[in-house]
């Protein structure tokens, strides 16, 4: 390039300024040459490009050190001579030297294939089924990658070429011009989407996009315990992946229907078991409900109302933990008695003795304590 410019010089500052000093100078320039403030006169223009150009390097750490890295060694630049020979299509030239310097460093191809989306689906299960674990069969909708072409998109997964504008990375650096200088940033390329590859014939079966969309039915287990802050993950069953990568993942979540007699904390479980009150005064062997079956459960002779007895053991058996069944006895009392019960009962209760009950004697005495009078008095 005969025209090439040393940044330097456009900027009129040493080799060795300092930030400073390059944003002083640029800053100092880009006023005395803004095109707006020269309608007329069109090396303005040419000029304050050059000034955005040298300040867009040089401003930038990296960029910089390519730069002088370029300038002592000419002829690393590639075809197009290095810094200074910018496309028509407003591609930096010295693009291609980023890139070799970075992959030098770095290693391998700017472009990644992007992994497909992931997919997320609730599943309803009832209290019993997630206690005690299930096989479900659950049926989603997905992109799949297609068959016919392995998902490239290509007739038979091979009319495709490599993209030239961007050598089959997929990105590439792409310069504006705006009224603030010049900026460039990194972004999919524009011929190729961001793909690298460029079908040359479409694939009939998916109309070139690679995946088609399918009913996916999967079978799952479902471990003993999940509850409704469990995630389970199925490796690729989510959408396909649009640039060739792995398809996404099939994310599943519970939602868990209430049981009417039985409720749960992680794996212990809870349930209130109804007693007749003669049972809890007297104690006896009742029938009480697990995840399986009805089992003996005893009752202790005077068992008060909404005492809670915890079998350890009997509770929800996870696969890292086993938890514990909490049994809450509710004595019953009869709300519909005959004379003859009634009378029965009085004579039997007659000498109860409030006073020899703890909690009775704490109230009674605190009442007391208060008042000055005994409450269970007559
Ligand atoms: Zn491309
Ligand atoms: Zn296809």
């Amino acid at each position: 390039m005969a025209d090439k410019k040393n940044y330097y010089d456009v900027l009129g500052v040493k080799k060795d300024a300092t930030e400073e000093e390059i944003k002083t100078a640029y800053r100092k320039l880009a006023k005395q040459y803004h095109p707006d403030l020269h309608p007329d006169d069109p090396s303005c223009a040419e000029k304050f490009r050059q000034i955005n150009e040298a300040n867009e390097v040089l401003s930038d750490k990296q960029k910089r050190a390519a730069y002088d890295y370029e300038q002592e060694h000419p002829g690393m630049g590639g075809a197009n001579g290095g810094f200074g020979g910018f496309s028509g299509a407003g591609f930096t030239g010295f693009t291609d030297i980023f890139d070799s310097i970075f992959q030098g460093f770095g290693g391998g191809a700017v472009h990644r294939d992007t992994t497909g989306e992931d997919i997320n689906l609730q599943v309803t299960l009832s209290f019993m089924d997630a206690a005690k674990g299930c096989r479900r069969e659950i049926s989603y909708s997905r992109n799949e990658p297609c068959p016919a072409c392995r998902g490239t998109g290509a007739k038979d997964g091979t009319a495709y070429k490599t993209c030239q504008k961007c050598g089959g990375k997929g990105q590439v650096r792409l310069v504006q011009d705006t009224m603030f200088g010049r900026t460039v940033r990194v972004g999919a390329c524009p011929d190729c989407g961001g793909k690298g590859k460029i079908v040359t014939e479409k694939c009939p079966d998916c109309k070139g996009r690679g995946y088609v969309r399918k009913e996916t039915k999967l079978s799952i287990d479902i471990p003993a315990g999940v509850d409704t802050t469990s995630v389970l993950t199925k490796h690729g069953y989510g959408q396909a992946s649009t640039s060739g990568g792995a398809a996404g993942d099939l994310i599943v979540t519970f939602r868990i229907e209430p049981h009417k007699i039985f409720k749960r904390n992680g794996m212990d479980l809870y349930v209130d078991l109804p007693v007749p009150f003669m049972t809890a005064v007297l104690g006896g062997t009742v029938k009480a409900p697990d995840l399986n079956d009805v089992f003996d459960f005893t009752i202790p002779e005077g068992t008060q109302s909404g005492t809670e007895f915890v079998l350890r053991g009997k509770g929800i058996r996870g696969r890292t933990a086993t938890g514990s069944m909490h049994i809450r006895v509710i004595a019953e009392i009869p709300a519909k008695l005959s004379r003859e019960q009634k009378a029965a009962l009085e004579a039997a209760a007659g000498g109860v003795e409030l006073k020899n009950y703890d909690r009775a004697k704490r109230y009674a005495d605190t009442v007391s304590a208060l008042y000055g009078k005994d409450p269970f008095k007559k």
